[in-house]
């Protein structure tokens, strides 16, 4: 079983070639040789021998498909497999009529059209195109002429079952193929894309935006200003007071989870306001969209009284922070960068005048 797996799924020795194309040709080809098999047995049946012969030729025909596909010439090996499945269902139309449902066969063609044929998108639909328009030129042939050998109609009905399970075997082995691959690569790239995008913008310890992707917030920002979306614009920059003590006191772990702490809060009250982000250690960038200073300091100014209120529980001790801020209105002729500034200036001084405030 594993020798015939390993000979199906064989790789193709050209480099240009692709296997999967090669595999779609060679399943098909075992499908189409169960097939004529099948068919040839209800033929046997019924002491039919020429319709056997006929179904021996075509079987004999898939395998010499199935043999071009180990050729490297995946190309004409596609081209056979098409043009012999096109010759056997006009031939069947004529032998057997409409009802021996071998048109539907050209659904399977199409989907081999699409996924093995090596032909340019226009040749591709032109030859959707041509073997829609067989179709409809094959109903006509059958309503205007009798077939050669009409079907009983017991046997019908069985080649009707025959058709149906061939087709859908021939169709499901194809998008198997032409799927699978694609749709697992797809899916795990595009998961793999959202945890890089992820990665790139967020701080790892407290899950704010970190300095690069707040600075293309700051970029959209700048925008939505200069189209006059954004209202006003105001900057504010805080920094914990003596953190360094904290890490001194109490150790870096107890460090870490005052910053989770902190920007958990930050995150929780910004939501409505802008946008927060950690700007450097324990400093964080806040963007206030469409308020001025003074309705940004209001909402600074919450901020400030919960981070009073706030408990960091640690080893049966609960630390308090007091924080310091600087807040600067934007002003479109200074640009962002002034603006920063400025609120970093002004946290400068509240660190200068004693910390615990709010400069603006
Ligand atoms: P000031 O009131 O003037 O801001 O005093 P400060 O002690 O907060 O200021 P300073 O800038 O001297 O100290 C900041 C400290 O923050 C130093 C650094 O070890 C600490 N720090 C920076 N990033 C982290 C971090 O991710 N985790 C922990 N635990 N500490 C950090
Ligand atoms: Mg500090
Ligand atoms: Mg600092």
């Amino acid at each position: 079983m594993n020798k015939i797996l390993d000979l199906i799924f064989e790789d193709v020795k050209n480099e240009n070639e692709t296997k999967k194309t090669a595999v779609t040709l060679r399943i098909s080809a075992l499908i189409f040789i169960g097939y004529f098999l099948c068919l040839m047995a209800v033929f046997c049946s019924m002491g039919d021998w020429m319709n056997v012969g006929g179904c021996l030729v075509c079987g004999v025909c898939y395998v010499l498909s199935f043999y071009t596909t180990y050729l490297d010439h995946t190309r004409e090996s596609a081209w056979i497999s098409q043009i012999l499945m096109i010759v056997w269902i006009i031939l069947f139309i004529v032998m057997f009529g409409w009802d021996c449902g071998v048109q539907h066969y050209l659904f399977a063609f199409l989907a081999l059209n699409f996924t093995v044929s090596t032909a340019g998108e226009r040749r591709k639909v032109l030859t959707a195109v041509g073997a829609c328009a067989l179709r409809l030129a094959l109903y006509a042939y059958a309503r205007n002429f009798k077939p050669y050998s009409p079907l009983d109609p017991g046997i019908s009905v069985l080649i009707q079952i025959l058709n149906t399970i061939f087709i859908f075997a021939q169709i499901t082995a194809v998008m198997i193929i032409f799927t699978k691959d694609a749709q697992k690569m797809e899916q795990k790239l595009v998961r793999y894309n959202t945890k890089l995008q992820k990665l790139a913008s967020v701080d790892a310890l407290t899950g704010l935006w970190n300095r690069r992707s707040m600075w293309e917030y700051i970029r959209a920002v700048e925008y939505d200003y200069e189209v006059g979306n954004a209202g006003f614009v105001s900057i504010a920059i805080a920094d914990i007071d003596f953190f360094k003590k904290i890490n001194d006191t109490y150790g870096h772990d107890a460090g870490d989870k005052v910053l989770k702490a902190v920007a958990g809060l930050f995150m929780d009250k910004m939501k409505t306001y802008g946008r927060v982000c950690r700007w450097g250690g324990e400093e964080f960038l806040f963007v206030f969209y469409g308020r001025n200073g003074d309705a940004a300091y209001d909402a600074l100014q919450e901020i400030y009284d919960e981070i009073h209120r706030l408990t960091v529980p640690y080893e049966n001790e609960e630390i308090r922070i007091t924080m310091t801020f600087g807040l600067e209105e934007y002003d479109q002729n200074d640009g962002m960068e002034t603006a920063i500034r400025r609120a970093d200036e002004k946290l400068y001084q509240g660190k200068e005048t004693g910390r615990d405030k709010i400069v603006y």
